[in-house]
Order: C-alpha cells, then structure tokens, then sequence
C-alpha cells in the first residue's frame, strides 16, 4: 500500500487489512513473512481450472491436469477434489444467476481517497444488477470475506454503471456460499468505511488473521500480544473461562496455536533435512511419520456410483456433501439392517475400481526409540 494521499490495494488484501491496519503499513525494509505456499498454489490452480470449466461449460480431467502443470501442484487428487466440487456447485446451484458469465475480469476503480483493484473470479449482469461470484478454496475461519466481495461490487457497479450487485462467496469446501445484495449507496458507503480504517497505519490488532500477514514474523503488536497470550493460559483450568469471555480466549488460544503450527513446521523442515529422521541428546530420534488417505475425488463417476448405492434419486447426489463420512452415512442409512457395512465396503470397492479414490499424505511428528525394540539384543 502507498502512503496516506494515495492508498492503493487490492480487494483480495481488504480482509487482512480490515481486521488490522497495520497490516499494509509496513515499514520500508521489514522483511516480509511468505504465507502458506501450497495451499496459495492449489488456490490459483482451482481459480484456473474453474474458470476454464464455466467458459468452456464443462469440467474435465484435462483442464485439471493442465492447471496443475501451469502451477506445479504435488497434491493432484486433491485439486481434482476441489475442481469437481465446485465445478459440482455451478452445474447445479449457480449457473443459472449467471447468463453469459465472464472469467478473471479485471476491475479497477477511485474513490474516498481510495484506488481499488481486484478480479471477478466469475462475473454476470442481469437486470441493472452485477452479479460477481467469488471462489473461496480456504476454510471458513480463514477470515471474514465481506471487505472483499463487497470490494468487488463496488467495482462492478461503478465500472458498467450499475445500480445493485448480488456476490456469493462460495466456500468449496465446506459446498456453502454466503450470498449478498447490496445497493450503490451501501457499496459505496462500506469503501468508504475502509479506506477511512486503511488510513490507520498505526492500528494494530493481533488476532487469528495474523496467520495471513506478511509482517508476522516481526511485528511488535504480534509478539508482545503472543508473550501475554502463553501467559494467561498457563492460569487457565477447566472451570475458569466465563462465558463472556468465550471470544477473547479463543482468539488468544488461536494465536497461540498459530506460533505452535509455525514451530511444528520448523521442527518438520528441520528432521527432513535429516533423512526423515533426528537423533535426539536423550537417544530417541525425532521422525516424520506418513500417513495415508484416500479421500473420494468427486467426478461424475463418483456421483453415479454413489447415488446407485445409497438412493434411487439422481438429483440425490447434487444435495450430499462429498465428505467420505457423509457418504459412509448415506450408504449405510440406505443399507438393510445387517448388510450395512458389506453395502459400505462394496461402495468403496467400485469407487476404486474407478479410480475416483484419490490419495492425500499427511505428515507428523512422533519420537521413537532411535533402534526399534525387535533389533535390540536381549
Ligand atoms: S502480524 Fe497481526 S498485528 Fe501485526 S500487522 Fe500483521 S495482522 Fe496486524
């Protein structure tokens, strides 16, 4: 962001920046915190598969493997989940508040002081009413979007001349979207609410959100807030949270557990720079423990096969969130009594055969004994 006179940023920067100032004010030379890389490029790979698919008006496993390439995704099984959850959610829900659809249209505009940019991840207009979608690939308390969306109807509206504008934020994974109208008036008052905020270059507010700040490796606010943080929790035992305070420990606890993640990450670094395995001063070794799931990838093979097992309606499917325990739910609830686990089992079977389980690795720390028990001599 540029100094007071002449603010500049993006939509995509306004839910940090809303939450806490500070944020875009960084002093020249601070070095900047790179946020969560992996999970930024499954991000722009959904955001271009996507935006292929709704062009194109199908989804298909060349778009995602073409997007995966562009951006180097590892995780291949889970951008083919994410793309034909949404893609799932647009077919059946959305498309139809959206003729004509446009793709990563970019927008730009001034007011209040105040020079916003950002692009629509998909983009309609219908009945003097702009119509922007935004996908979101995160989790839900990943921060408020409001600022931003709200950021982009202010865009659309001024750019084509509108006088309403109707956003969905649609959370992918969680197969929600928050939908929103809002006025010309309530658009342009809410701008100028935040560059009003965004002029506050001193006003810090540590919280969850610092997860996402390129200051957090040296912001004052954050540290000092941290050191407090792990000192009122050392007093609290069960009974001693009241109610009203329910907030403000979560936040605390957040905060708290933001510094574990990072150090848990370094410590992860650190072992896998040794083979996967750390000898440790009291003789057990720290190591990095593999394990392995087999998510169901939501195709239009996965949807058939699951509608076929656990309900006679096609449009069932549309409806089931593709989680492998919701379906787990759904087949069992559809199998008779005492058949229930074989009618699992055999689901699981034929969604393997195909190829629609995908398969994620997760990592984590566990400290063993340096040689297992069975070479020890006795
Ligand atoms: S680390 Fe947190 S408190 Fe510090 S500037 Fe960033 S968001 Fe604000």
């Amino acid at each position: 962001m540029d100094d007071a006179a002449t603010l500049t940023t993006r939509c995509s920067s306004l839910p940090l920046q809303h939450a806490c100032p500070a944020s875009a004010h960084a002093p020249p030379g601070e070095p900047r915190l790179k946020t969560n890389d992996s999970a930024a490029t499954l991000g722009s790979a959904f955001h271009r598969a996507i935006a292929s698919a709704v062009l194109a008006d199908r989804m298909d496993a060349d778009t995602i493997d073409e997007a995966a390439a562009v951006y180097g995704v590892d995780d291949r099984p889970e951008l083919a989940r994410l793309c034909w959850t949404g893609w799932r959610l647009w077919d059946t829900s959305l498309r139809r508040w959206f003729p004509e659809p446009r793709v990563e249209v970019e927008m730009r505009g001034t007011a209040h002081g105040l020079t916003l940019s950002g692009h629509a991840d998909v983009l309609s207009q219908a009945d003097r009413e702009a119509r922007v979608l935004d996908w979101k690939t995160g989790w839900a308390d990943d921060g408020d979007p409001a600022p931003q969306v709200r950021g982009y109807a202010w865009l659309a509206m001024a750019g084509y001349g509108l006088v309403r504008a109707r956003t969905w934020t649609v959370r992918v994974r969680e197969q929600v979207a928050d939908c929103d109208v809002l006025t010309w008036r309530q658009a342009d008052d809410a701008l100028r609410l935040v560059a009003e905020r965004l002029r506050q270059a001193d006003a810090y507010n540590p919280g969850p959100h610092c997860r996402w700040c390129p200051r957090a490796l040296h912001c004052p606010a954050l540290r000092q807030t941290l050191a407090l943080s792990v000192e009122m929790l050392g007093y609290v035992v069960d009974e001693v949270v009241l109610p009203e305070e329910a907030d403000k420990m979560l936040d605390v606890v957040r905060l708290v557990e933001l510094a574990c993640e990072r150090a848990r990450a370094g410590l992860k670094a650190l072992v896998a720079s040794h083979g996967g395995a750390l000898p440790l001063k009291s003789g057990r070794e720290l190591a990095l423990d593999r394990q392995t799931q087999h998510p169901i990838v939501v195709t239009p093979d996965s949807m058939a096969i699951v509608a076929a097992e656990c309900a006679s309606d096609p449009d069932y499917c549309a409806t089931l969130r593709f989680t492998k325990s919701a379906v787990e739910k759904a087949v069992k609830d559809n199998a008779p009594h005492g058949q229930k686990a074989a009618a699992w089992r055999q689901t699981l079977a034929r969604l393997e055969e195909a190829g629609c389980l995908g398969e994620t690795t997760t990592e984590r720390l566990v400290v063993r004994r340096a040689l297992p028990l069975i070479n020890q001599e006795t």
